[in-house]
């Protein structure tokens, strides 16, 4: 069985995050919530369509420019406040990860890679996971190319878990082989979002464990 893991919302608790990362680091150093969040998202274009994600440095580049904003200390603030943040992962991810062997584990995650792998060192979970795939792409992308790279045997299960409904659509190659779980904690930013095609709704990891074993998860070919 291979678990292809989604890490904002899912694993670390991205919503808490963010309200300590606004006040401990852009509030104390003269930044508004206006600015911040009139700051927060640049965008791209792909295959037509409009993406966004958060990138940490133009943000700070942004405000940095107001003259009531401390830009060198919002800088080192910043950093400062990067370096641990094992304190916003979820405890079962902990246990759920654990449970797991490592070689079993493929973190996937969407969004900015310096930012998210700086989130992911801070939370401090690297080491529990195979590999790291942080992109902005459709996260079933992300693992559909993964899958064709590694060559797991026709029966080995697959299993992803996200919060976010867009991610779990399944591509055509992943139809059949592919479990989906959507996780919506209460804590999760999206949880009001409803998702009409993941194989299974749940609201913590602990849970997901439980399917696991509870049915064995079968696939048919
Ligand atoms: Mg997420």
């Amino acid at each position: 069985m291979k678990i292809f893991i989604d890490f904002d919302d899912v694993i670390f608790n991205t919503g808490k995050f963010k309200e300590d990362f606004l006040d401990k680091v852009f509030i104390k150093n003269g930044a508004t919530r206006e600015d911040f969040a009139k700051t927060y998202y640049y965008f791209f274009k792909k295959n037509n369509q409009v993406n966004k994600y958060y990138d940490p440095k133009k943000q700070i580049e942004a405000l940095g420019k107001k003259e009531y904003v401390n830009k060198d200390k919002l800088k080192k603030d910043f950093n400062v406040f990067m370096q641990d943040l094992k304190k916003y992962v979820f405890r079962d991810a902990i246990c759920f990860l654990r449970k797991n062997s490592k070689h079993d584990l493929f973190l996937v995650s969407y969004g900015d890679p310096l930012f998210q792998k700086m989130k992911i060192n801070g939370a401090q979970i690297s080491g529990l996971f195979e590999k790291i795939i942080v992109g902005r792409f459709r996260k079933i992308d992300l693992i559909s190319r993964e899958v064709g790279k590694r060559n797991f045997s026709q029966d080995e299960k697959l299993i992803a878990i996200d919060d976010l409904p867009k991610h779990l659509r399944k591509t055509r190659e992943l139809k059949k082989r592919l479990i989906t779980f959507h996780l919506k904690r209460p804590e999760g930013r999206y949880k009001n979002l409803t998702c009409g095609y993941a194989d299974y709704e749940t609201k913590n990891l602990k849970e997901v464990s439980e399917i696991i074993k509870k049915e064995k998860i079968q696939i048919k070919f």
